[in-house]
């Protein structure tokens, strides 16, 4: 028997290989939920979607834009009938300093990590409120926490800490309604996010930071958004939960 049994769920950004929400689609796949995997390209996400087994969807969406996220939710709905779960987990980062953000860059990364998080939980919401009830997982960082240093930049930080006070209101707002919201913080989990700009020395320094000295597997998001997706975390709520090999131990 599977944790999410007879359930649905949308997880954004989830066509990379080696990514989180691949790993979570996986995952949530292999408890018995029907996953739709959103990303920029439909192709890779029809690919994504084969690659978990039969009966999952791919399909393009580019959270940025709030007309493609209620596309989405359409589609899924029409495939589905019903929406349990949202992971809002289409993420991108950038190795600058401070003096060196540019309008540009703040705007990028702010929109994908924060404006897309709002955009696709406004989509779903609506569904999740009719039926009185439903689960957002939303993938912060440790970066939010701790004000960088592993390997994003200030801006990054601001995104995802901004995507803490989106989840801990959202939560406070839709108690009532029988949705729960949730954040997932990881810390430095080995996937294609440094798109190669990981030099072997950031590498280094970072892993000396980590008490249980291992960069993280996109298995051990997965297995906590599958905390936060099913019954066992049912009274868990505007929660910040932290995968991070011990990097933030306060
Ligand atoms: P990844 O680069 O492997 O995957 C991110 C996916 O998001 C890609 O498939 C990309 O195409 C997609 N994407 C980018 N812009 C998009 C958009 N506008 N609309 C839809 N999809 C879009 O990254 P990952 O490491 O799996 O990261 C997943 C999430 O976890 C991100 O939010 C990231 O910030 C967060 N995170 C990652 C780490 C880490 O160490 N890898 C640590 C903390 C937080």
């Amino acid at each position: 028997m599977g944790l999410l049994d007879g359930q649905t769920a949308i997880i954004t950004g989830a066509a990379s290989m080696k990514g989180l929400g691949k790993a979570t689609a996986q995952l949530f796949a292999e408890h018995g939920c029907r996953v739709a995997i959103l990303d920029l390209e439909a192709a890779q996400a029809e690919d994504a979607a084969a690659n978990i087994g039969d009966g999952h969807v791919g399909l393009a969406c580019d959270v940025t834009r709030k007309a493609d996220c209620e596309a989405a939710v359409a589609a899924v709905l029409e495939a589905f009938g019903q929406i349990d779960i949202l992971v809002n987990n289409a993420g991108i980062t950038q190795p600058l300093r401070i003096m060196d953000i540019k309008h540009e860059n703040y705007d990028a990364v702010l929109d994908v990590n924060l404006l897309g998080t709002l955009n696709m939980s406004q989509a779903v919401i609506p569904h999740m409120r009719d039926r009185r009830s439903g689960k957002l997982i939303n993938m912060s960082s440790v970066s939010a926490q701790r004000g960088g240093g592993i390997f994003g930049g200030p801006h990054y930080s601001a995104a995802k800490a901004g995507v803490l006070g989106l989840t801990k209101a959202m939560a406070r707002e839709l108690a009532p309604d029988g949705i729960r919201a949730n954040a997932i913080c990881p810390g430095f989990i080995a996937t294609d996010i440094t798109q190669g700009k990981l030099t072997p020395e950031m590498k280094e320094k970072i892993l000396a930071g980590i008490p249980m000295g291992r960069a993280g597997e996109a298995s051990d998001v997965a297995g906590c958004a599958l905390f936060l997706a099913s019954d066992l975390s049912a009274y868990v709520t505007g929660s910040e939960v932290d995968v991070n090999g011990g990097s933030l131990i306060h």
